[in-house]
């Protein structure tokens, strides 16, 4: 496995190795891993030949008020763990090998990220946009993996690599959750044992959301359950839940077929995400 920093080096190896008939295939991460990343490094590697895993706490993302200084970084522990789960090449870059002082470029998708993660992160998605950019332009990936516990962020990438003719294939990998259902993620180590506790309602309500599309509810009394269930919630202060159209986060008709239920939620000071994807019976 190959550690390197620098974007050049990066970009020359990995096309040494397409040169040599390899396919590419790229994870971007802000490390502090956890088997929800792991599992997109492995289905990488099951569908690739060389597996770059990105690691970088990109600041651009964060908001002034947001958590960038004290995110969780582990390097060590993170280098073994993308040896173990089949990485070909790390990209760990600093800084200031992604963004010069006077960096003067965003790149910007519109519509789809002004609403939920949008409207609570004003500069997130371009952050998060500007930086997959750059980490595409500097990997060069046939394929690249997204884990659907981000939802809105891959629909943003996929829309990014559409609008820009990008020749790369987005690949969105399932939620992985610990036994108690609780969606994996770098910041569940802020919580406390029972804030962790409270946290849970976020996985019940959503799982209550996908019982009631099967049983035949409506997409609006789902929505209504999820809001009430999560406003009601002991240590739990809702941001915000919906049952909107799993491609255009737009509102959906009663007779939809499929839905995705999205919510954010406080629990003290960390903010959780997690959504469900809804079925509906044929009415
Ligand atoms: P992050 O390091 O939080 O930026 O996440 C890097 C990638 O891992 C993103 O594509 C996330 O959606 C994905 N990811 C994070 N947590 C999970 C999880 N619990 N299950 C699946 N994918 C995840």
């Amino acid at each position: 496995m190959d550690v390197l920093s620098s974007p050049n080096d990066v970009r020359c190896l990995v096309r040494r190795r397409r040169a040599s008939g390899h396919l590419i295939g790229v994870v971007p991460t802000m490390g502090a891993l956890h088997e929800g990343h792991l599992s997109l490094i492995r289905a990488a590697r099951a569908e690739c030949d060389t597996v770059v895993t990105t690691i970088f706490v990109n600041p651009t993302q964060f908001g002034p008020d947001e958590d960038f200084e004290r995110y969780p970084r582990t390097p060590e522990a993170d280098l073994e763990l993308c040896r173990e789960a089949g990485t070909s090449i790390v990209f760990i870059p600093n800084v200031d090998d992604m963004y010069t002082p006077d960096a003067a470029t965003t790149v910007t998708v519109s519509g789809i990220t002004r609403v939920f993660e949008g409207a609570s992160r004003p500069t997130h998605f371009d952050g998060v946009t500007t930086v997959v950019a750059k980490l595409f332009h500097i990997t060069e990936p046939d394929r690249a993996y997204f884990g659907q516990k981000d939802y809105q962020q891959q629909l943003v990438i996929r829309k990014m690599a559409s609008d820009l003719n990008w020749p790369v294939t987005i690949v969105t990998c399932p939620v992985v959750r610990d036994a108690d259902g609780l969606a994996l993620s770098s910041r569940n180590r802020y919580l406390t044992d029972s804030q962790r506790r409270q946290a849970l309602v976020l996985n019940q309500a959503l799982t209550t959301a996908a019982e009631q599309a099967l049983a035949g509810h409506r997409p609006w009394q789902i929505e209504n359950t999820l809001t009430e269930t999560l406003k009601h919630a002991d240590g739990i202060r809702p941001d915000y839940a919906a049952v909107v159209d799993p491609d255009t986060l737009q509102s959906v008709p009663d007779d939809c077929r499929r839905a995705v239920a999205l919510a954010a939620v406080w629990v003290g000071s960390t903010r959780l995400i997690d959504n469900r994807l809804l079925t509906f019976p044929e009415t």
